[in-house]
């Protein structure tokens, strides 16, 4: 009997002791569970991560979105990035929550990754519904390009592209200005690679003094061009960045370089300034990842080489090339600007062009 009642007891004092720790776990438990409850997005990052068996904050959990880029039902989007903080623990301070511009309509994307595995789950959430895809990018996970590309996402294999490669930049351990210039570009290419160097080298040789300025003129227009608004903090809006396209197989420059944009380094209180033809030295590229590649190659070439590449973000001095530098007066200042120049032509860069 007295064993009895001790065992009554100590099952009665169990259940108590189970009851308050469920009443306490549960009040635990339910300020996160009610953030994933409310989140229509919850579910299908908890699968992602399930699959990827990645845990909340950990290590190896990156996240990339088009959240606050794109509209949903007319609405903006960028309530869905505290959801993705609150399920996942990443965040933009610690460098795993990536952002790609896209244009304002379409699918919401999160794209929950696995650094050290190379694994990816896109999540594609049109507002009421999702669909998840697993993707797994080693190296030899890309062979069949065909089926990688345009069949894996069941989406254009632009889009594919334009993950893969930002993804692949992360995994890498690209810097964070680098992927702040992917972010607003969309995608990683051969063209960001060289906005990316040309602007590390512009503020590296051609700092500004005191009331001075960079106008720089954006041709040929190209990929390029992005990470200038990034780096450099110029925009077309501000009349700093003057985007201007022209035929870049025409221009007379080094071999096996490529002209990036003429820089103006602008003294307001002289009314002069440095003007700079700038370039990148593409066969010193090439040589650097041991790889050749161009505009031609194919998507697979195209983002091997961006991989290799992101290891030389550092090098950037080694491809930043300067073709020429000359006086700037206010009236060439004007001219390099003006609409209608071409100022390759302008600069003795380039033979006129009979129509
Ligand atoms: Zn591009």
């Amino acid at each position: 009997m007295m064993k009895k009642g001790i065992g009554g007891i100590m099952k009665r004092k169990t259940v108590l002791f189970a009851t308050l720790a469920g009443c306490l776990f549960a009040l635990l438990w339910l300020p996160v569970s009610g953030v994933a409850a409310v989140s229509p997005i919850a579910g299908l990052i908890q699968d992602a991560m399930k699959v990827l068996a990645l845990e909340k904050g950990g290590e190896d959990l990156g996240v990339l979105t088009n959240a606050r880029y794109v509209t949903l039902s007319d609405k903006t989007t960028e309530h869905y990035i505290t959801d993705i903080e609150n399920l996942t623990g990443a965040s933009m301070g610690k460098g795993n929550l990536l952002f790609f511009n896209e244009r304002p309509k379409d699918s919401l994307l999160i794209i929950v990754a696995h650094r050290s595995k190379m694994q990816c789950v896109v999540i594609r959430f049109d507002g009421t519904q999702g669909e998840t895809k697993f993707l797994s990018l080693k190296d030899s996970d890309l062979r069949d390009s065909d089926f990688f590309w345009n069949a894996t996402l069941g989406a254009s294999g632009k889009e594919t592209f334009n993950i893969v490669s930002i993804i692949s930049a992360w995994f890498a351990g690209a810097p964070y200005e680098f992927m702040h210039c992917v972010e607003l570009h969309g995608h990683i290419c051969p063209g960001i690679f060289f906005g990316y160097f040309t602007s590390k080298g512009i503020l590296e040789k051609y700092p500004l003094l005191r009331g001075e300025k960079y106008i720089l003129i954006a041709s040929p227009n190209e990929c390029k061009d992005d990470a200038f608004q990034v780096l450099l903090g110029l925009t077309p809006g501000k009349q700093n960045l003057i985007v201007k396209p022209v035929d870049k197989r025409l221009i007379k420059q080094k071999a096996g370089h490529y002209a990036t944009g003429i820089l103006i380094k602008w003294s307001e209180s002289k009314q002069s300034g440095l003007g700079v033809v700038l370039s990148i030295h593409f066969d010193a590229i090439k040589a650097a990842i041991k790889m050749d590649f161009g505009q031609h190659s194919s998507r697979n070439e195209k983002l091997l080489a961006a991989r290799k590449l992101t290891e030389h973000l550092s090098e950037y001095a080694d491809f930043f090339s300067v073709e020429k530098e000359f006086t700037v007066t206010k009236e060439l200042k004007n001219e390099l600007m003006r609409a209608g120049t071409n100022p390759y032509v302008l600069l003795g860069m380039m033979s006129e062009i009979k129509e």
